[in-house]
């Protein structure tokens, strides 16, 4: 009796693995042929730590403010740095020890210029271990092709400043004597227009005319005979 029941949940157990075995027949391939193919790894994945450079000019985003290496628990980072011509400070020297870093991602929390980053690479076996002091052209190299979202916003060109409109009523100083006399000269007498409407207004104006002396044979008949009562009046006295 107990050989029957042991054969039939095996063949129970047969039918529901192969039942399994069916269901992933139709589905894609999980296993990758690496080295050949490679997983894309998540963007914030800790892999390697990188420089990352401008996507414009390609230059590198460090400005040697040391915060990362000062904010490494690890003591792996290790900074030189010197000014520039611009009076700004540059790395100079920039060495990331990887048999010491444990991937705790400070050194890019702490950085304000997206200037390193730990990357999803994650292949950096080596049969040497000094090879695992990347420099800093190394990490350049590598951070080439790293996508970031940068952080920080570049500070906008002014635009040249406009020149100062002219002012055309604005006059030259006289240099010459001789010049600063003519200019007095002009300023004493109205010029242009307006000696022109001074003219007009003069010429518009009514003239004046001092009225003549009348002659005595002009007098009015009044003025006769109050001059002959006069004359009378003379006489009768005298
Ligand atoms: S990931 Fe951590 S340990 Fe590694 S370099 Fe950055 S701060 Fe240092
Ligand atoms: S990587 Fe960032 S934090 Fe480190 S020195 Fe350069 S700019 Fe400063």
């Amino acid at each position: 009796m107990g050989l029957v029941r042991s054969f039939f949940s095996g063949i129970y157990n047969l039918i529901v693995g192969l039942t399994v075995t069916g269901k992933h027949l139709g589905r894609h391939a999980i296993t990758l042929q690496y080295p050949k193919e490679r997983w894309p790894m998540p963007e914030r994945s800790r892999g390697v730590v990188v420089l990352l450079s401008d996507q414009e000019s390609g230059k590198l985003n460090c400005t040697a403010c040391m915060l990362c290496m000062r904010a490494c628990p690890s003591a792996a980072i290790m900074i030189e740095r010197e000014k520039n011509e611009n009076k700004r400070w540059e790395p100079t020297k920039f060495v990331i020890d990887n048999t010491i870093c444990c991937f705790c991602g400070q050194c890019e929390e702490a950085c304000n210029f997206d200037a390193i980053k730990l990357a999803g690479k994650y292949e950096f076996s080596v049969f040497d271990q000094g090879e695992l002091h990347y420099n800093m052209e190394y990490l350049g190299e590598l951070g080439k092709d790293v996508p970031y979202t940068p952080r920080r916003k570049k500070a906008k060109k002014k635009p040249p400043a406009k020149p100062a409109p002219k002012k055309e009523d604005e006059k030259k100083p006289p240099e010459t004597k001789s010049e600063q006399m003519k200019e007095e000269k002009k300023a004493d007498k109205p010029e242009g227009v307006e000696a022109k409407k001074e003219d007009e207004k003069k010429q518009d104006t009514p003239v004046k005319e001092d009225k003549p002396a009348q002659p005595e044979n002009d007098k009015t008949e009044q003025d006769q005979k109050s001059d002959q009562a006069d004359k009378d009046k003379k006489d009768s006295g005298n």
